[in-house]
């Protein structure tokens, strides 16, 4: 500041105006904004009030004589403004910088510095400097430009496009922004909003929905269809908020993101979904149908097992209970008989020779026989009683309370009904029964013991005569006990040697020669003794024994005849009785070829014996069989002729050599004229047709004279001589030689 008191020598008008001056110029340092200091020779002369300030001194004399450097942070920033500064200055300019300078207490501050020299031309007369104290609006600036820096770094690295709008025109956009919209950077800078917007009317449109809610101070958000530079839709999800709401002219910044892809998954989903729904769509009706289905599958079922419970339980062609069934009313019938102390009849009812009816007529009439018999059957019984059917013509009837006396009047009745003629298409059947019958509790204490009682009993009416009914009985126990016995003991007969063939001669009535022999079978058994043909015959037929032994015999048989030619005997025929069953064999003809070669015998001096029913039964195969034994060379006899139904047609088919009069019709043939006619009857066909004629069973002298008379070729029977061990036989052949016929 300038000493007055140097002044007083100056003139008193002059001197006051400069006082004047000084004194304004001092209000004016004090009320300056800016700190203003006059330093010279690098010392701190005179400053303001606001200097001090600037620089944390209260006391602003204090800094008078201090020097400038600790304005500075240090000796270099001090030396390097002095450098910059004092050439610009000593031209008479000013100095202008923005400069770091030191508070008193060491805190660095920014500055602005205005300097001049006072006198350019020498610098010694000092410099006056402005210090203006701009720190925080530099910092502020600073900050700002941070700010400033960290947004263009965001807006250039942002994965969405951010376009700032004010006036609806891009004031600054990223380049995200514009390629999302495809175009090239800075393409969009001041352009119009118009131009991302598909239409026109698009465009005013979002003037209202873009904007109302920005000046409500909202944010803008929606999925927007925006126009790209080449006219194609892009998907956006669009975000926006006003700079200001109370202010939009200030402007709004809009983020756009490209949801193309999100809206093409998105879209997929919905599709992958709408098709995942067509599919269960489909797949339900599929279901619902297979549901259906399955439902009327359960219904076919539950028909099909009802109709298998009606199999399981009834007969499938007549109706009737089947054997389940039986059982099961059986139970119940016997439980409730043996509380009540009554008697229960089962009835076996079977009928006759009904395979001849299924062989000559063909099943379907067999079956309606059957069905029309069920009915019949049905119509005698009462409510309680059941008819139940085995199979074949099998019928089983349960009769509860019913006694001997009942059982026996429903049979007679049963016999009755059956016998009235069925009328099947052309044909008018006679079917005739055979019934056992067995009764609760003597005659077996459950189904199975009284079906076995009831079936020996039927049986046993078969074999009595057929057409009629039988009770059980004991003698009926004992018969099937010994068929029983005999079956079990028959199986080791064979092999045991219990076997044996006997011979009966068969002579010549013409010439009165022994000119054959049957082959008889013999069994004895060591207990039971000496077993009759005629009873284990059919029991070797039914469990199929007859099978072997027969081969056995057709073996040993056409050996002894080789035997005995080998011995000297003259040639004589060897007969042998064939079972059905052995009939039947299918190599049957190779099998007798085969024993004949075996034997070294021609095959014309093998005779086989069948009986009629065994070729009438299947009387084709029968002519065929016989066919090929001829052919063979081997000679066949029907024996037991006439006790069968022979069809002559069939007769004349089968190559038949011989025909052996059955003995129940020699026997009577010298008294009976029903039997001389029949004896009669049959050589003369027999001679009609080419065939030899033998009669069994010959007796006496008077049926060898008759039999002679009629014409009769051959005998054989006890008259001559019974069946004979081999070696009586080959004595008996070798004491008759005589030509004339005696009796043994
Ligand atoms: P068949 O073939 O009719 O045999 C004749 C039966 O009459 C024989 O009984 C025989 O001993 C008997 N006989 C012979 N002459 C007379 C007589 O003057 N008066 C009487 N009352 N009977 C006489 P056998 O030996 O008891 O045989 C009975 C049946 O057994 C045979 O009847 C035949 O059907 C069968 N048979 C015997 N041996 C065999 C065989 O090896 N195989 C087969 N399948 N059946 C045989
Ligand atoms: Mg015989
Ligand atoms: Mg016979």
């Amino acid at each position: 500041m300038p000493d007055l008191t140097q002044l007083t020598a100056a003139p008193r008008d002059t001197l006051e105006e400069l006082q004047l001056a000084l004194r304004e110029q001092q209000v004016i340092l004090d009320t300056a904004g800016v700190g203003i200091v006059f330093i010279k020779n690098r010392v701190l002369v005179r400053c303001n009030q606001r200097f001090g300030q600037i620089f944390g001194h209260d006391d602003v004399a204090a800094m008078v004589g201090s020097s400038s450097r600790s304005l500075y942070p240090d000796e270099a920033s001090a030396r390097k403004l002095a450098e910059a500064a004092y050439p610009m200055m000593a031209r008479g300019l000013s100095f202008k910088s923005e400069v770091l300078m030191k508070r008193h207490l060491g805190a660095l501050f920014w500055a602005h510095m205005t300097g001049k020299l006072v006198n350019p031309a020498d610098p010694n007369e000092g410099s006056i400097w402005i210090i203006d104290d701009i720190h925080e609006k530099k910092v502020a600036q600073a900050q700002l430009d941070s700010l400033l820096h960290e947004q263009t770094l965001i807006l250039d690295n942002a994965m969405v496009g951010i376009v700032f709008l004010r006036e609806r025109i891009a004031t600054r956009c990223n380049q995200r922004f514009e390629t999302l919209l495809g175009y090239k950077p800075g393409e969009l800078h001041g352009a119009s909003s118009r131009v991302w917007y598909l239409t026109e009317q698009d465009w005013i449109d979002a003037t209202y929905r873009c904007y109302d809610p920005l000046k409500a101070g909202k944010t803008f958000e929606e999925e927007m269809v925006l126009r790209k530079k080449d006219g194609s839709p892009v998907h956006c999800d669009v975000h926006a908020k006003a700079i200001d709401s109370n202010d939009l002219s200030l402007g709004s910044i809009w983020i756009g993101m490209d949801i193309t892809a999100r809206k093409k998954a998105e879209n997929e989903l919905l599709q992958a979904r709408a098709d995942l729904e067509e599919l269960v769509e489909v797949r339900t009706q599929e279901l619902s149908r297979t549901v259906l289905a399955l439902k009327n599958k359960a219904a076919e079922q539950k028909i099909a097992e009802a109709y298998i419970q009606r199999l399981a339980h009834f007969d499938a062609l007549t109706g009737l209970p089947n054997r389940l069934l039986l059982n099961d009313r059986c139970h119940h019938a016997l439980s409730v008989a043996q509380r009540s102390k009554k008697s229960v009849a089962l009835m076996f009812l079977d009928l006759d020779h009904f395979k001849n009816v299924n062989d000559s007529l063909g099943h379907r009439v067999g079956d309606e026989v059957l069905v029309e018999l069920a009915t019949r059957l049905k119509g005698a019984v009462r409510e309680q009683d059941t008819v139940s059917r085995l199979g074949g013509d099998e019928f089983i009837l349960l009769l509860p309370d019913t006694d001997e006396t009942g059982a026996s009047h429903l049979a007679q009745k049963l016999l009755e009904i059956a016998l009235q003629p069925i009328l099947i298409e052309q044909h008018e059947l006679t079917v005739t029964p055979s019934i056992g019958i067995a009764l609760y509790p003597q005659d077996g204490a459950d189904l199975d013991a009284l079906s076995k009682s009831a079936d020996a009993a039927m049986y046993r009416a078969k074999a009595d005569g057929r057409n009629g009914y039988r009770f059980y009985t004991a003698q009926i126990q004992a018969d099937s006990d010994r068929i029983l016995l005999l079956d079990n003991a028959l199986r080791r007969a064979l092999e045991r040697h219990q076997l044996a063939l006997h011979f009966q001669p068969q002579i010549s009535l013409i010439s009165g020669q022994i000119i054959g022999a049957e082959a008889l079978l013999r069994w004895t058994h060591p207990e039971l003794g000496a077993v009759s043909p005629s009873e284990f015959i059919p029991i070797a037929e039914a469990n199929g024994l007859i099978l072997p032994i027969g081969e056995w015999v057709m073996r040993t048989a056409t050996q002894q005849l080789s035997n005995w030619i080998a011995r000297g005997m003259a040639p004589i025929t060897m007969a042998v009785n064939l079972s059905a069953l052995q009939f039947r064999l299918p190599n049957m003809p190779q099998l007798v070829s085969r024993i004949l070669l075996d034997a070294a015998l021609p095959p014309e001096l093998l005779e086989i014996e069948l009986t009629e029913g065994v070729a009438m039964t299947h009387p084709l195969e029968a002519v065929a069989v016989m066919n090929e034994l001829h052919q063979r060379g081997v000679r066949m006899a029907i024996d037991d002729f006439g006790t069968g139904y022979s069809s002559l047609s069939y007769l004349k088919a089968f190559q038949v050599y011989k025909l052996k009069i059955d003995q129940s019709f020699v026997r009577d043939i010298t008294e009976d004229t029903d039997d001389k006619a029949i004896v009669g009857a049959i050589i003369s066909m027999a001679s009609s047709l080419g065939l030899q004629t033998i009669a069994e069973g010959v007796e006496t002298e008077g049926q060898l004279e008759y039999l002679r008379a009629q014409g009769c070729h051959e005998a054989q029977g006890y008259y001559f001589s019974r069946p004979l061990t081999a070696q009586a036989f080959e004595d008996f052949v070798r004491e008759q030689q005589a030509p004339t016929c005696a009796p043994s």
